[in-house]
């Protein structure tokens, strides 16, 4: 459930009429609902409870300080994966002992910067990595706390690009390797083993791959445990799917993934994380996007938006499936036209929908995608110097722009010319 509906004939978020944000901050532009957010992470939260526990939210998805705030506010650590990150959780106030900080590739100056800044504890996911940190923490008199990533074999049965818990992704280190690694971090300096991480993918719908990793986690910290290191802590990193298209999915629900989480892991007696991302932020935020005309090609009609890849690149990316609806309420038994979606840049790969039937729209008619608030801001460029567009936080009746437009001259005066030209 979010807090995106029509009231009176128009879309409100919350208790804010989208199209009084439009005639404000001008289109696109991303609003996000105080509401929703705070709803979702609560839902994480009293699911894990009985558990000591820390939800820890997944910067990557939106990592707006103002979200971030809004989230640490209730309570959430920080899952970062890189020093950006880091720093941008604790220019917006999160305290180190609650960030964890995921990643392949780490670098020194990251690692220094956080062990600096404090650190809840470092996911590493190499031999490479778990020797650098050693080094990096001993040369700053330091402990750094870890979790070892580990890569369980499992398939998340999501889309390809965003699975991680397979042995030919990247992510982690092999289960099977698990006992000698882990005996290799503790002979090292500077090093704390506290525990156990596993993230297997993003937008997962179903919970038995949930279940087979960590039914494999448990067995490992049993195992860890006889091989005499202290598993106090189990990250089981984020992933829960969102209904994106919501006519037909139907994801399970956080109380259903809470409920797994103790069937698996409740018995060992350690601290659980999760690092939830798109579930939190995905549903609370929506694209709002103006047509600018609608043409008809050979054997189609085109819906030309201002919007483009750039600004939401989900479905350029992973062919992903956005709800896109009118910003006034249409006509209850409107027939419905059938559009391809696009912006305006030039590759054919800017097409936000294909021959999709929604409610008839003209040119300045506003347009809402649904389920933007998760990897839309946040994977956006300024490809065809398109400004980034703005980021908007709702609360009840009021809405702050978080994110302004950059004016063309921000965008343009950051390059610089050489002498020679
Ligand atoms: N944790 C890690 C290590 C990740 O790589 C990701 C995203 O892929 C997440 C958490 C968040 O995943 P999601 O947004 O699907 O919950």
């Amino acid at each position: 459930m979010d807090h995106f509906l029509y009231r009176n004939g128009q879309l409100h978020a919350e208790d804010v009429a989208v199209q009084d944000i439009a005639a404000t901050v001008g289109t696109p532009f991303y609003v996000y609902s105080t509401a929703t957010l705070t709803r979702h992470f609560k839902l994480f939260d009293d699911a894990l409870k009985g558990l000591d526990h820390l939800v820890c939210y997944a910067m990557k998805s939106n990592s707006n300080q103002a979200v971030i705030k809004l989230l640490s506010d209730l309570g959430a650590g920080m899952d970062v994966v890189s020093g950006g990150e880091y720093l941008r959780a604790k220019a917006a106030g999160v305290p180190g002992d609650r960030i964890v900080f995921s990643g392949v590739g780490k670098t020194h100056e990251e690692m220094r910067m956080a062990i600096e800044g404090g650190i809840r504890q470092f996911n590493v996911e190499s031999e490479p990595e778990i020797n650098v940190l050693s080094e990096v923490a001993t040369s700053l008199g330091a402990t750094a706390p870890i979790t070892i990533r580990v890569n369980p074999d499992v398939d998340a049965k999501t889309h390809e690009k965003i699975a991680t818990g397979k042995s030919d992704n990247k992510f982690g280190i092999p289960i099977s390797r698990a006992r000698d690694v882990y005996a290799h971090a503790a002979n090292l300096p500077g090093l704390e083993v506290v525990g156990i991480d596993v993230h297997i993918g993003s937008q997962l719908t179903q919970l038995e791959p949930f279940e087979l990793a960590y039914r494999k986690v448990a067995e490992l910290t049993e195992t860890l445990r006889a091989d005499g290191h202290m598993i106090k802590r189990l990250d089981l990193g984020g992933g829960l799917g969102i209904p994106y298209e919501r006519s037909n999915e139907a994801p399970p629900l956080p109380t259903e993934y809470g409920d797994l989480i103790k069937r698996t892991v409740g018995h060992l007696g350690c601290e659980v994380e999760i690092e939830p991302g798109r579930l939190i932020s995905g549903n609370a935020g929506i694209m709002v996007s103006k047509v600018i005309y609608v043409k008809s090609g050979e054997n189609r009609k085109f819906l030309i938006l201002d919007a483009a890849m750039n600004d939401l690149i989900r479905p350029a990316m992973y062919g992903a499936y956005h709800d896109i609806l009118p910003v006034v309420e249409p006509e209850p038994g409107r027939e419905h036209v059938k559009y391809d979606i696009v912006g305006p840049v030039c590759e054919s790969g800017d097409t936000f929908a294909k021959q999709r039937f929604i409610p008839p729209v003209a040119s300045d008619d506003l347009v809402a995608f649904r389920s933007a608030g998760a990897y839309g801001a946040v994977m956006s460029s300024e490809y065809n110097t398109r400004p980034l567009i703005p980021e908007v936080l709702v609360h009840d009746d009021q809405f702050a722009v978080i994110r302004p437009r950059p004016t063309f001259d921000e965008i343009i005066n950051r390059d610089t010319i050489p002498t020679w030209l």
